[in-house]
């Protein structure tokens, strides 16, 4: 049989892209992904699977409302998608590009950006990881991008921006500002929920997949209702399942559990990154997220004895050369996430 190149009949925008690589390392200690390591208890109301042959709510109504008095907004100031990877993609399906963002940051902007045939522009960070606010004012002045995304904290760098920078950014830009706060919980700066009502523009995503939830895809924007209601023009019907909408509005009835293990990710966060800067050869970008970024001579072996070790944690690669993501685990991953690092950078030196 003739082979088919399905490559050339893919669209020009698509041929030169790769598949996302969530690469699995089979490891027994898993540091890799940024994910919580606690499995929360949650019990799932039967009702639920009582009807597995209706469609879900396809406005998400009751977990939108538990959601909106959390945050001191409407519920129609609320859109939420499987993700907020989803969400990404329904934002530049909404409002186009260009798409601008710093770099490194999370690679999804850039590969949704690409995929849906728009111009992505990543504006490299300054060497302390904040923003290049000369850099970032310029490009947004020369390209109007109608899309910004600021990942704060920022992944894989793990530090928030400074808010007066983002404020600015905001209040020059002709598009929409899309601030992800993935990792807000672990972090000791403000969310800008409450900044949406001063700046319409101003669109807040978060995401249950870092705080317990990953498998579920559950993720929200905030907005302004006139920004929600374009972006509800191309959400796919149903895109929430109904087992996801029933567990996050069960998981949000233990707030208290959730905060609690926030809370001790950020405790082992600030004792593991003060333990890392006693290492020599060894860079720690301050982080106010649920990983820490480290810098370091050949980052790649170090990662591969890392694996031999059993810990998988993220290799950066091109993204950032040299450097190496960890994710916060329980207490007694990270003891040996130490143990492991320090002897192996004993053994190189
Ligand atoms: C992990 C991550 C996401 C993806 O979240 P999902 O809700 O799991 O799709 C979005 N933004 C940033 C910055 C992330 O690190």
């Amino acid at each position: 049989m003739k082979t088919i190149d399905f490559t050339a009949l893919a669209r020009q925008n698509i041929r030169s892209l790769t598949a996302y690589e969530a690469k699995e390392i089979p490891c027994r200690i898993k540091l890799d992904a940024n994910e919580s390591p606690v499995a929360p208890v949650i019990s799932l109301d039967p009702k639920v699977l009582s009807r597995l042959n209706r469609y879900p709510d396809p406005q998400g109504s009751a977990l939108k409302k538990t959601l909106a008095r959390e945050h001191g907004v409407m519920p129609d100031q609320l859109l939420l998608g499987n993700g907020s990877d989803e969400i990404i993609s329904y934002l530049i399906t909404t409002f186009g590009g260009p798409v601008l963002y710093p770099v490194p940051t999370f690679s999804m902007y850039g590969i949704t950006a690409q995929t849906l045939g728009e111009p992505g522009i990543g504006i490299p960070l300054q060497s302390d990881m904040q923003l290049d606010q000369r850099k970032m004012v310029a490009a947004i002045r020369k390209l109007a991008p109608k899309l910004i995304f600021l990942s704060t904290p920022n992944n894989p760098t793990g530090n928030a921006f400074q808010r007066e920078a983002i404020e600015e950014i905001i209040r020059i830009s002709g598009g929409i500002v899309v601030v992800d706060e993935a990792y807000q919980p672990f972090s000791r700066e403000k969310s800008f929920i409450p900044d949406i009502k001063r700046f319409p523009r101003l669109a807040v995503l978060r995401t249950f997949s870092k705080i317990g939830l990953a498998a579920l895809r559950l993720g929200y924007l905030v907005a302004d209702s006139g920004l929600i209601t374009e972006v509800n023009k191309v959400r796919l019907p149903y895109n929430v399942n109904a087992l996801s909408q029933a567990l996050v509005l069960a998981s949000l009835r233990q707030k208290n559990e959730t905060r609690a293990v926030v809370k001790e990710i950020v405790s082992e966060r600030e004792k593991m990154a003060k333990e890392l800067r006693g290492m020599p050869g060894i860079d720690v970008v301050p982080s106010d997220a649920n990983f820490i970024l480290l810098r370091m001579p050949n980052a790649d072996a170090v990662h591969a004895a890392l694996i031999a070790a059993g810990i998988l944690v993220r290799n950066l690669g091109s993204a950032v050369p040299n450097a190496l993501r960890v994710t916060i685990g329980t207490p007694k991953e990270n003891a040996a996430f130490l143990a492991a690092l320090r002897k192996i950078m004993k053994e190189r030196s």
